[in-house]
Order: structure tokens, then C-alpha cells, then sequence
């Protein structure tokens, strides 16, 4: 088994980077072009406090699908489990994380899942604040509090991107209040949803969402930030849908709960062990990064990470 240090990441980086070429850099996001293609970063924060990182760990992206993560914990912080998957499913899909033939067709009349576009949406409408601007600042202080990074913030030009390129996520919105699966606010759910995929974060501070997941809600300062349970069900649905219609193959060469966005970042969480925060801007057709998912399984390879591994 390899021995996890910087000099161990620095290798496994310069094996992983020349995945990127199987990928493609989403351009619809600001100041997101070509020339970030062979960026690949890596930040690894462990249970007894030890951190690590490699390659292009400071360079910042925004959060994308990540959000999506947070938002969950602070819906079943706000209205608990029994009211959250009353909105969403908890089932994973093998369609793309913004379709809207799954939402029609499915017979429950919900989004499948938390980690799908829609079902983000739905979770986005269940975290408390009045509105929206109270709703946010919740949202950032909660990221700031799990990240120890009171410079986090949300990108202008990256939410005016979301509103301006968002017309599939309004598609899904309102056909969800239609089917009467979306109940509150359309817009202020919407809204949220653009400002919280705009946040800019760097790997230490995806690893430190990461980290917390695998600490079981204690942050950095020993503060209990979220109750275990809720904690246990966002690592399942992690796990089974984190990694858009890729998610069972995370789950068979990986092996722990993971959640990707379409900047090229990826949470992982090694329960009781570590958390894991990766930029790799160069993404496949589904959605994960693609040097950066061949990072995920080497680790996982490499220091035996699968939770399904008995020996
Ligand atoms: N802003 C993107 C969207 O809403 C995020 C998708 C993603 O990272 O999966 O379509």
C-alpha cells in the first residue's frame, strides 16, 4: 500500500493529468476556456489532521453540482428527512443530471434525487432564511463554518452566467410546480440555486466539506455543526448518486461517497478517514472531470479506500 504524502500526490497528479485530454473544459462558465484543460489539483485532509495537497490545489472554481451537497444538509437540517424525500427522491438515474424526461416520466411525479438539477432545485426551496438574501447568507456561513474560510464568496459573473444560461433549470423548475412537486417560491428556489453554484472554493476547502462529512458533522474546532444521521444520509445519496450517471461505477472503482460539479471539482469522503478536494476543469459528457475521477480510483487504489475492501 502506498504511504499517503506530498510526494505521493505530486506522483499520482502527474499520472492522473493526461486524462484531461479525454475531457472537455465547460465554457459556458466565466473565464473558463482551453488553457485550464491540463490544470489538476488535489487537497487531502485526514481525520488526525494531517493535509496534503499537489498540483493546482489553490486555483479556485466555482462549486457547480458540489452545492448541491450543502444545500441537502441544510434542508434536513431545516425540515428533516421525512419532509425532504416528501420533494425529492432518494433513487439514483441513469439519465443526465438536467433531464426533464426523467422528471416526467417518473412515477412519483418528483425528481429523482438530491444530486440531480431538479431535485437540487426542490431542496433549494426547503432551506429556511425569509428570503433570499437571508436564505444565501445561511448557505455561505454554514460553507465558511465547514471550510474555516471566512474569504468564501459568491462570483458575480458566474450567477449572472447561471441566470442567463438557465432556461433548461427554469424548464425543470416550472414543470415541477406544475406536477405540484415544487410548492414554494419558483424563482426565489431558482435563484438560489444560481447563487449557491456560483460560490468560488479552492481543494483545501472542498476537502474540508469532505472532511466534515467524514467526521460525522465535527468541524475543524471540534464544533458539532450537524447532527450524524442527517450526515449518514447525505453520504448515501452521495455515494449512489454523486457522480451524475457515472455513480455506479464510482461506486465499484472508487468505493466512497463522492459528488462532482461541471467546473471539474469533486468531493470525496473516506468515513472515519479523510476527505478529498479535487480541480480538474476538463469534464467528460456526463459531467465529472475526467483526470480528476482517474485521481479519485488511483487513491482509492493506492491506499485502499473502497469501504467494501475486507482485506
Ligand atoms: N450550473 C449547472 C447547472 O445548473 C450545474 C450543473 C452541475 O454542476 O452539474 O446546470
Amino acid at each position: 500500500m502506498e504511504q499517503l504524502s506530498n510526494e505521493y500526490l505530486n506522483e499520482a497528479i502527474e499520472d492522473c493529468r493526461p486524462y484531461a485530454v479525454n475531457g472537455n473544459v465547460n465554457t459556458s462558465l466565466p473565464n473558463f476556456d482551453d488553457t485550464l484543460r491540463d490544470k489538476l489539483g488535489v487537497s487531502i485532509m485526514t481525520t488526525d489532521q494531517n493535509v496534503y495537497s499537489a498540483g493546482n490545489s489553490t486555483h479556485c472554481v466555482p462549486m457547480q453540482s458540489t452545492a448541491k451537497v450543502i444545500a441537502l444538509m441544510l434542508a434536513l437540517h431545516d425540515f428533516g428527512k421525512e419532509r425532504v424525500f416528501q420533494a425529492v427522491g432518494m433513487e439514483p438515474t441513469d439519465e443526465m443530471f438536467n433531464s426533464i424526461g426523467a422528471i416526467e416520466s417518473h412515477d412519483k411525479v418528483k425528481p429523482f434525487n438530491p444530486m440531480v438539477n431538479a431535485g437540487a432545485i426542490a431542496v433549494c426551496s426547503l432551506i429556511k432564511g425569509g428570503n433570499n438574501d437571508n436564505r444565501f447568507d445561511r448557505y455561505l456561513r454554514f460553507l465558511k463554518q465547514i471550510t474555516n474560510n471566512n474569504e468564501l464568496a459568491m462570483d458575480e459573473s458566474v450567477y449572472q452566467a447561471e441566470i442567463a444560461n438557465g432556461a433548461r433549470n427554469r424548464s425543470l423548475a416550472y414543470f415541477m410546480q406544475s406536477t405540484g412537486a415544487l410548492i414554494f417560491d419558483v424563482e426565489a428556489a431558482l435563484d438560489l440555486y444560481f447563487r449557491i453554484n456560483a460560490v468560488m472554493m479552492s481543494c483545501d476547502d472542498f476537502a474540508r466539506v469532505g472532511l466534515l462529512l467524514a467526521r460525522d458533522g465535527i468541524d475543524s474546532t471540534g464544533k458539532r455543526l450537524i447532527p450524524p444521521h442527517h450526515l449518514r444520509t447525505v453520504k448515501a445519496i452521495m455515494m449512489t448518486s454523486g457522480m451524475y450517471n457515472s455513480s455506479g461505477e464510482y461506486a465499484v472503482d472508487a468505493g466512497f461517497p463522492c459528488k462532482s460539479g461541471v467546473s471539474g471539482s469533486i468531493i470525496g469522503v473516506v468515513p472515519g478517514r479523510m476527505g478529498i478536494g479535487i480541480v480538474g476543469p476538463a469534464i467528460d459528457k456526463k459531467g465529472n472531470s475526467t483526470a480528476g475521477g482517474a485521481l479519485i480510483k488511483k487513491l482509492s487504489k493506492d491506499l485502499k479506500l473502497n469501504m467494501f475492501r475486507t482485506e
